[in-house]
């Protein structure tokens, strides 16, 4: 996933999973002098919850002595993800929940300040759970493209994709929280309020119950992908990127899907 000399942006959210993958690299940096860490954290505007995860993220890398580049969506997108849902909930736009426009959005600033800061690689701290989740919400969505694309390296598919890396995707979320005991780091307790919102949910109740009863189901889901990673790329899916019309990020179409995601909120 990454080489001797690269300029590792982490993704620090303030939870478990990114402050854990923030320590190990941090130690395995140490060892490499041509190697380099920013830790990246985007603020989406969630009232009551973003706060506590900010101060931790923040305490983290100062311990670590990390430069931490801070951003938000209203820096970056003109408004907070609470201005987000409470446009949509006026509209009675119910298509999409809270977690699908944080997605999209957290993406695209990741990228956007990985490049500011120089980075060659975005690391963050998706683990088992997250990729088997993913997995199976796009197999139950019957969405090809998006499993074509879910990776633990993605593709470097335009000059203006920072190339992200998952080095905790076969780490079981609990081994990940363990970490984080043992060595007392501390993290956000606080869950999302829009988290209940999410699809992901199912998908998370699903794959812990067949886990409970199957061990080894989330491992085998991951698996899976990779067996079948040969068959997907004949499809050749998603590799032609142009440059968004509004914007000039990358894009599959004329417009990018945050684009498009703000101007269905004017
Ligand atoms: Fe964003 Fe959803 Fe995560 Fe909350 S739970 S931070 S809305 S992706
Ligand atoms: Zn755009």
């Amino acid at each position: 996933m990454f080489s001797h000399d690269d300029k590792i942006g982490v993704a620090v959210s303030g939870g478990k999973d990114s402050l854990t993958l923030l320590q190990i690299l941090s130690k395995m940096e140490k060892l490499r002098p041509k190697a380099s860490l920013t830790a990246i954290t985007v603020d989406e505007g969630i009232k009551g919850y973003r706060e506590e995860a900010m101060r931790i993220a923040s305490a983290k890398c100062e311990e670590l002595a990390i430069p931490h580049y801070v951003t938000s969506f209203k820096e970056l997108f003109g408004l907070t993800l609470d201005d987000v849902v409470a446009k949509n909930r006026k509209k009675d736009h119910k298509e999409l929940t809270p977690c699908a426009y944080c997605g999209v959005l957290r993406r695209r600033a990741l990228n956007m300040v990985a490049r500011i800061v120089g980075a060659t690689k975005i690391a963050t701290g998706h683990t088992l759970d997250d990729e088997a989740q993913t997995i199976l919400m796009n197999v139950l969505r019957g969405d090809v493209v998006r499993l074509t694309k879910e990776k633990p390296v993605t593709d470097e598919a335009h000059t203006k994709f920072v190339q992200k890396v998952k080095p905790l995707c076969e780490i079981p979320e609990r081994e990940s929280a363990l970490y984080a005991y043992v060595k007392k780091i501390d993290f956000q307790g606080v869950p999302c309020p829009y988290a209940s919102e999410a699809y992901r949910n199912t998908a998370r109740a699903i794959l812990n119950e067949m886990e409970e009863k199957y061990t080894g189901t989330k491992f085998t889901v991951v698996k899976l992908l990779e067996r079948i990673r040969p068959a997907l790329r004949t499809l050749e899916i998603g590799s032609n990127y142009k440059e968004c019309k509004e914007c000039g990020e990358p894009s599959s179409g004329d417009l990018c899907k945050p684009c498009e995601l703000l101007k269905k909120m004017e």
